[in-house]
């Protein structure tokens, strides 16, 4: 398909006054407090969102594919099935997340009841990047209603086909006293960041992650931060080699590598890695043929800015070697870099320094699980960490010597799937987790409310605890 399909169309990006007056609309309309107040409203808009999606698949499937050239199949896989279910979920599990608790109670506290109340935060910020340009707002946006805030969404200027549908789609579908999309880039963001909202939801870069921070400081705002970084796969020789260099490959190379939680770059045994190297060969050929280029199921880079940061950070290395994909396939004009594979690769080299995020897995050797574990332990906490092997104990060391957002262990991905368990990343990888209920919790308050009883016999008991507490054993 020619790139010319990725004409952007005219996004039409709000003005400072408008978004100025679509916060403080919005926020009015959340101090009324309607929405918060009615499960039946809640359910009612996620049922309309999760219709959004699912009426206009074709659509969102088209837009998409415009954006990062992910195939139908893979844009089913990884963006529509993935929001459906978490807004699915959402609905479902409504009434029992929303529920007051009612903890256990000291001895103290007998007299009190003692409630935790499940409150929205208020009116919150959803800010989502380029690469997964749907599910990245969906997800986070389904957790946001069911726990009965008001929403103001911005997602990606550069997926811009997705963001036009997403704009328009919201305006048909959702009730506007609920969610505001905001459309613009970096101007319009920073101008968003300027009014208070009660909890900033934040998926992209930790460069930016670290300007919403820096924003929502000044509100004393909490956040949600969901970043990148370096993801590190250890790949040891008991492990079954053909069954993880496909699921390897498949988590680095889907949409062209640019996932927060693809694998960043392997370590193996220097004896493993012309075997490895000869599965990766081999499987790259079985995924996409002798030809990645035309292959229907082979992404491309977002745009020229990124693919020259790309084509800077392999030149720019030394001594490695490139046994698989060639300097000479990449096409700068079809934004096309080839699965690349590169080994030879110095610690010290760029490639090392930063996120890779393209299609280029730089392969290391060590031979002890205690040196890989020294070595990934110099980098920043990373989002995740994929572990191949078929020892108990080899495995246990690795992850009970790191810390990563996640662990994944013979395969990849499927931490960020399950949506019964928390995704999210640690220190310089992200703040905060969500997914299901953990999506509900991320904008939920836990309001604790005490209540005490007018008993007169057990506030004979309660009257200790007034002055003068001469008599009651003060020494002073
Ligand atoms: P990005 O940080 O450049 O942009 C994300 C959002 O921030 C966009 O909506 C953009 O308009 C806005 N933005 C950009 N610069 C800004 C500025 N100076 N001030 C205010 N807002 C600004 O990220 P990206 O390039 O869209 O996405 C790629 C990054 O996101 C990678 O680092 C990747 O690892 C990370 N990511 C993380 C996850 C996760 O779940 N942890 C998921 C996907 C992507």
């Amino acid at each position: 398909t020619p790139r010319v399909e990725n004409t952007p169309p005219a996004l039409v990006y709000n003005t400072v006054e408008e978004i100025d007056q679509l916060v403080q609309e919005l926020r009015t309309q959340t101090n009324t407090q309607q929405f918060r107040h009615s499960l039946a409203k809640r359910r009612e808009q996620l049922a309309a969102f999760f219709r959004m999606i699912d009426e206009n698949q074709r659509a969102w499937e088209e837009a998409i594919w415009k954006d990062v050239r992910k195939g139908n199949v893979e844009c089913q896989m990884v963006e529509i099935l993935p929001s459906l279910r978490e807004i699915g979920g959402a609905i479902k599990h409504l009434d029992s997340w929303t529920k007051d608790t009612k903890p256990s109670k000291e001895l103290t506290f007998m007299t009190c009841s003692l409630t935790v109340r499940k409150e929205p935060m208020g009116m919150v910020l959803l800010v989502g990047p380029w690469n997964y340009p749907l599910r990245l707002l969906a997800k986070p946006l389904a957790g946001a209603l069911a726990a009965g805030n008001t929403v103001v969404i911005k997602p990606s200027e550069i997926s811009c086909h997705t963001t036009a549908l997403m704009a328009r789609l919201i305006n048909q579908y959702m009730d506007p006293t609920v969610v505001q999309v905001v459309v613009g880039g970096v101007e319009e963001t920073t101008a968003l960041l300027t009014h208070r909202f009660d909890h900033i939801f934040f998926t992209g870069s930790s460069h930016v992650g670290r300007v919403v921070m820096r924003a929502a400081s000044e509100h004393l705002t909490s956040v949600t931060l969901e970043l990148g970084g370096k993801s590190p796969t250890l790949l040891f020789p008991d492990a079954h080699l053909r069954i993880s260099i496909q699921r390897i490959m498949w988590g680095k190379f889907i949409n062209a590598g640019q996932s927060c939680v693809a694998p960043d770059y392997l370590i193996c045994t220097q004896e493993h890695l012309p075997q490895v190297v000869d599965t990766f060969r081999q499987v790259i050929e079985e995924f996409y043929g002798t030809e990645p280029k035309s292959s229907k199921d082979y992404g491309r880079i977002i745009n020229v800015r990124n693919f020259q940061r790309l084509l800077g950070l392999v030149k720019s290395n030394s001594a490695c070697e490139m046994p698989i994909g060639k300097l000479e396939q990449w096409d700068e004009s079809d934004l096309y870099i080839p699965p690349t594979v590169l080994t030879n690769v110095q610690h010290s080299d760029a490639i090392m320094r930063e996120e890779i995020f393209g299609p280029i897995l730089p392969i290391l050797t060590m031979d002890t699980a205690e040196e890989m574990v020294t070595f990934i332990n110099q980098f920043d906490h990373p989002l995740a960490l994929y572990v191949f092997s078929n020892d108990r104990k080899t495995i246990d060391y690795v992850i009970s010597h790191t810390t990563s957002g996640g662990v994944c262990v013979n395969d990849v991905g499927l931490q960020v799937e399950s949506i019964t368990t928390p995704f999210g990343g640690v220190g310089p990888s992200g703040i905060g987790s969500y997914n299901g209920q953990y999506t509900f919790e991320a904008f939920t308050h836990d309001r604790t409310v005490v209540g005490n009883s007018f008993v007169v016999p057990f506030d004979k008991v309660l009257q200790l605890r007034y002055p003068p507490y001469e008599g009651q054993g003060n020494t002073w």
